[in-house]
């Protein structure tokens, strides 16, 4: 099998922070990384795994950040590395940074309602959300609980259809397969509709029967490979995902096909 395998769900950091943000969140959260947070740690990975491009996540937990973040964004872009800066909602300009985004010639960006501070479907992110819609940039924001924070509804099944009901053109990506230890709500509001998510961080909690259940019942143009790199490892993330036997049409479409046609873009 040589298809394309692409992670859309990454972290890394510059290297002079990696050493120091790996053991902030290792901390915040509780959890232990695979890797060390460098990017060419994150390549190593890939190349053992067998993956061909991983989608780095940056989170910007203030608005200031936007700058840095974008900068080593474009330096760190290469065919194997797509980088996704980050906006904070309560930057002075959201919309024209979106626009920075896209003149930089990146393809998406992160967000996360916990990191953040807000509400998926918060008036006030609408502008932004209609800046990306605009400029065909996706992005991927996380969804459901944060094993860091306390379990507030921020990002949650509901709030998801909400946004989507208002922009059903918006590529927003869902992650942690739609959201995070929510997943009964999601089975509820958004198994089987249009919306795209990523796997990552809950084939394991979900167990092999209700992950491939899940799976089968989603569209099978809509469900993306993530790992959550450092947070778990890419190469067992693809063992959990091979082992389900999703049948070779759906897992190609989910171990890289459809990402593949996410990061081409929209045209015309
Ligand atoms: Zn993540």
């Amino acid at each position: 099998m040589n298809d394309v395998i692409i992670d859309f769900h990454a972290h890394a950091f510059p290297d002079a922070l990696a050493a120091r943000a790996i053991s902030q969140l290792e901390h915040g959260g509780g959890v232990r990384a695979a890797l060390d947070g460098r990017v060419s740690s994150l390549l190593a990975s890939m190349d053992a795994a067998g993956i061909r491009t991983s989608v780095i996540c940056s989170i910007a937990t203030k608005p200031e950040q936007f700058d840095p973040i974008l900068k080593w964004s474009q330096a760190i872009a290469s065919p194997r590395i797509v980088p996704l800066p980050s906006i904070h909602p309560k930057d002075p300009d959201p919309v024209g940074q979106a626009h920075r985004v896209a003149e930089a010639g990146l393809r998406g960006i992160k967000l996360h309602p916990y990191y953040q501070d807000f509400d998926v479907d918060d008036e006030a992110i609408f502008p932004l959300y209609r800046a990306l819609d605009q400029l065909g940039l996706f992005v991927v924001c996380h969804t459901g609980f944060d094993f860091a924070f306390s379990r507030q509804r921020k990002a949650d099944p509901v709030r998801i259809l909400r946004v989507l009901e208002r922009i059903p053109s918006l590529r927003f990506i869902t992650t942690h397969m739609g959201a995070w230890d929510d997943w009964d709500e999601v089975e509820k509001h958004l198994l089987g509709k249009p919306i795209t998510m990523d796997v990552s961080l809950s084939v394991d909690l979900l167990g092999r029967e209700r992950a491939r259940a899940m799976l089968t019942a989603h569209p099978a143009d809509r469900i993306l490979f993530g790992s959550d790199s450092p947070w778990s490892g890419q190469g067992e993330t693809l063992g959990l995902l091979r082992a389900l036997d999703l049948g070779a049409e759906r897992e190609q479409r989910l171990l890289g096909k459809n990402a593949e046609a996410l990061l081409v873009g929209r045209t015309g």
